[in-house]
């Protein structure tokens, strides 16, 4: 740190994301990427947009939202799109909390809530999961913060009823619920259907997991216009080019290539259900997850060890020093022959512990 960082972040602890690696080639099972490439449609739209780089893209989004928009029965400007949704996940806390009142998130979900929570200088107070990791909805009930929910939850999986979010939408009127989406796709249901009804919902998706574009970088909120229109102001006073040309086009021609995007779901989620019987019948305890990656608690190993020798025999999984957790693993589900890869090599390893 410099002489000169400021002072009151001196003590920010930065997101951690995932590794990436560039020299070894390790199968990926570590940032919950998609196993498919993007649409073929996409790929062809890109190419032919990269023509027209040196201008700039458009910063209302207009087509994009308006692609976007009618995927969830909802007008262009009930929705807007970002670099990432981590950046529109940034513009909510900007938008939608305040230094006095912070926010509320559980205790085990995304990491980065408190990391932003952090850098915007807003308190959090985090309502623990239940014994069994689902999310205690009375546990919100009587609190006046904004609210953070992942839905699946991230780092369980575990995905919580309309009926549930309803319950906390309507004992927060007066409070914004932000619902991140980031896993929605993989069999849980989006709360996009209630944004007609509730002034005080505000839905985040992205095209990372669901889309096979983590490397585009693109996320996006759907709400009410009052809503969508103040996050507008966030937007266009930080980065009114936040999407890129590029990935502006991939944004639209991956909402259109539906057929793409639902037979692509549809294999991650059997090769889910398949993985987790296979370690499960290994002796080895998995969450029950609605996401595109799973929990898994090996019987023979803890957590750590797990992780590392699976990392030995090339396959990168994520492990989090985190106590309730510590125990598991969280595995992305790739494709068909990498959990294959990944059924053997646990195989191996519990033969080595036993
Ligand atoms: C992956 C993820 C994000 C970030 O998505 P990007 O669009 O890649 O920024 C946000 N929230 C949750 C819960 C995630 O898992």
């Amino acid at each position: 740190m410099s002489k000169f960082f400021n002072p009151s972040l001196s003590g920010l602890a930065p997101y951690v994301p995932g590794e990436q690696p560039q020299e070894r080639k390790y199968i990926k099972l570590n940032t919950n990427e998609n196993p498919y490439p993007p649409s073929p449609q996409v790929l062809e739209t890109i190419a032919r947009e990269a023509e027209r780089l040196r201008l700039y893209p458009d910063p209302s989004g207009t087509c994009l939202h308006r692609a976007i928009g009618a995927h969830y029965a909802l007008e262009e400007d009930q929705v807007l799109a970002a670099n990432g949704s981590d950046e529109i996940l940034a513009f909510s806390f900007l938008a939608f909390s305040t230094v006095e009142s912070g926010i509320i998130c559980t205790d085990i979900t995304y990491g980065f809530y408190a990391v932003w929570a952090e850098l915007f200088e807003r308190p959090v107070k985090r309502i623990p999961l239940k014994e069994d990791f689902t999310i205690d909805v009375n546990g919100f009930c009587g609190e006046e913060a904004t609210i953070f929910l992942a839905n699946p939850n991230a780092q369980t999986g575990i995905a919580l009823s309309l009926f549930d979010i309803e319950q906390i939408l309507q004992s927060h009127r007066d409070r914004i619920v932000v619902v991140d989406e980031a896993y929605v796709d993989f069999g849980a249901e989006s709360a996009a259907a209630l944004i007609d009804r509730y002034d005080n919902l505000l839905v985040i998706q992205t095209y990372s997991k669901s889309r096979s574009l983590a490397g585009g970088r693109l996320g996006f909120a759907l709400g009410q216009r009052e809503l969508i229109d103040d996050l507008n102001r966030i937007k266009f006073s930080f980065n009114p080019y936040n999407v890129n040309r590029l990935t502006m086009a991939a944004g639209i021609a991956a909402m259109e290539d539906d057929h793409y995007f639902q037979s692509c779901c549809e294999r991650v989620i059997a090769t889910r259900e398949r993985t987790a019987a296979s370690l499960s019948s290994l002796g080895c305890s998995v969450l029950p997850s609605h996401a595109n990656f799973m929990m898994v608690k090996n019987p023979s190993l803890d957590g750590e060890t797990y992780y590392r020798a699976l990392r030995e025999r090339g396959i990168l999984v994520r492990w989090f020093n985190e106590p309730r957790i510590a125990a598991y693993v969280r595995i992305t589900i790739g494709s068909n022959d990498e959990m294959a890869a990944l059924i053997a090599a646990t195989e191996d390893i519990m033969k080595g512990a036993r």
